[in-house]
């Protein structure tokens, strides 16, 4: 067996089937994508708009392609044709740029609101005020071409598990309220995207529903 397919098995052991695996494949080669896809993976995500943009026709259309990493307005047509899933949208402008571009491609497409949960300075996120004030506007009321999926977080780069733990509640937390002001009635806004190679089994028991995880599973970066 090949260390990504042992990798997988034991990772895929480890989560509840309401659990979805999002495999973090940046600056993997695309023959190492493939592997995994044959091992039956659809989810992947990448970092870098130039990155995806140079994988995705290589590989099988059937790939559900997450974009996790911070989007620049000016590069959303590029993935705005295929991408299923921008997970890291923290402003009202972004989410603006993805609206008008899905609307080019005729689509609808799916996004999450990143949180920013840690307590580092260096981490990309919408605060909790921001974010109600984006679901409060009415430009995003106005917005055809996107659905809001979820919300995304990364905790903070720290072994010390109870912060680990407070993060992800908080997001969880979070995840609730929005969830009863603005999505009530609405079953797509579903996802608590949360949990890395470090971190994941304490963001699945803080309630994870999809997590992105890269080295644990293609080996070190
Ligand atoms: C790189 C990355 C991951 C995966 O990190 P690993 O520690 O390799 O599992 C997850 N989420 C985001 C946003 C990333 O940039």
């Amino acid at each position: 067996m090949s260390s990504i397919h042992s990798n997988l098995q034991a990772i895929l052991a480890q989560l509840p089937a309401t659990v979805k695996l999002v495999a973090v494949s940046k600056t993997k080669p695309v023959s190492i994508i493939q592997e995994a896809y044959q091992l039956g993976q659809r989810d992947f995500g990448e970092n870098k708009v130039q990155e995806l943009c140079n994988k995705q026709p290589l590989l099988p259309p059937d790939i559900r392609w997450h974009l996790i990493g911070h989007l620049q307005t000016n590069k959303v047509k590029y993935i705005a044709p295929f991408v299923h899933l921008i997970q890291s949208v923290d402003s009202l402008k972004l989410l603006s740029e993805i609206n008008k571009q899905a609307g080019k491609n005729d689509r609808i497409i799916n996004c999450l609101l990143q949180v920013y949960i840690a307590s580092e300075e260096t981490k990309f996120g919408l605060a909790k005020e921001e974010l109600v004030e984006l679901l409060q506007s009415p430009e995003y009321a106005a917005m055809k071409h996107i659905a809001i999926a979820g919300l995304m977080g990364m905790a903070s780069n720290t072994t010390n598990t109870q912060q680990l733990h407070n993060e992800f509640k908080s997001l969880k937390t979070l995840f609730t309220e929005v969830k009863n002001s603005f999505f009530s009635n609405i079953n797509t806004f579903k996802e608590i995207s949360m949990g890395m190679s470090g971190d994941y089994l304490i963001a699945v028991e803080e309630g994870s529903t999809m997590i992105r995880v890269g080295s644990s599973l293609f080996g070190e970066r």
